[in-house]
C-alpha cells in the first residue's frame, strides 16, 4: 500500500475521496490554478452526477476506484469485494473514457482478498495517505510537517473550495507544490 511517492523535488499528491460534495467553484478552482488532483470515486456518491467528475476530468484530474458503495472491505467475501471494486472500475471506464487502475480501499483498510480483488480487477497500486485534511487543517502522521512525495487525502465536502485554498497556503508555506501522480508513477502503472 502506497502513502508516499518517492520524489526529488518539494512536491506533495493531493487525492480527494467519496464524492458527496459537488461544488462548482471547486471545478473553477482546479481549471484556473491548474491543480493536480487525484480522485478515489465511490459510486454510490458520484452516481447521481457523473458528469461533475467529468469536469474535473477535463481540468486535468486523475479519477481512481474507491468501491461502488465503501464498505468496510476486511472480512467481505472475495467475491463481494471483487464486486465492490470490477463494477466501480467497469462504470468508470464508460463514464470516463479510460479504466482506473489506482485503488483506495474505504477507510483504508485492507485484508489479503482486497489486494487479491483489486489485482483482478486490474488495479495496480493501493493507496493509503500520510496526512489527513479536514476543514483546511493539515494532520500530520509524523513530525515535522511536509516531506516530498507525501499523499494528502481531502474529502468532498459543502466548504471544501474555501477549504482547499486553506490547505494549498499551508503546502506553499512549507515550501512544496502539489503534483500529478501520473508523472510521477512508473509508466506500468497505467497500462
Ligand atoms: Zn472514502
Amino acid at each position: 500500500m502506497i502513502s508516499d511517492i518517492p520524489v526529488q523535488d518539494k512536491v506533495v499528491f493531493i487525492t480527494i475521496d467519496d464524492g458527496w460534495e459537488k461544488d462548482a467553484d471547486f471545478v473553477r478552482l482546479i481549471q484556473e490554478r491548474q491543480i493536480p488532483v487525484t480522485l478515489f470515486l465511490a459510486n454510490m456518491a458520484v452516481k447521481k452526477n457523473y458528469g461533475y467528475f467529468r469536469e474535473l476530468q477535463q481540468a486535468g484530474a486523475l479519477i481512481g476506484d474507491h468501491t461502488m458503495t465503501h464498505p468496510y472491505m476486511p472480512g467481505l467475501s472475495y467475491a463481494r469485494q471483487k464486486q465492490e471494486i470490477c463494477d466501480a472500475a467497469d462504470i468508470y471506464t464508460t463514464q470516463y473514457g479510460s479504466r482506473p487502475t489506482l485503488f483506495r480501499a474505504p477507510y483504508g483498510e485492507t485484508d489479503h482478498d482486497t489486494l487479491r480483488a483489486a489485482r483482478d480487477c486490474g488495479m495496480k497500486a493501493i493507496f493509503f495517505w500520510r496526512e489527513v485534511v479536514s476543514n483546511g487543517r493539515i494532520a500530520y502522521q509524523r513530525p515535522g510537517g511536509l516531506r516530498p512525495g507525501d499523499i494528502l487525502l481531502v474529502h468532498f465536502n459543502p466548504n471544501m473550495t474555501a477549504d482547499f485554498k486553506k490547505m494549498l497556503r499551508t503546502i506553499q508555506k512549507q515550501g512544496f507544490r502539489p503534483a500529478a501522480m501520473r508523472d510521477h508513477l512508473p509508466a506500468e502503472f497505467f497500462q
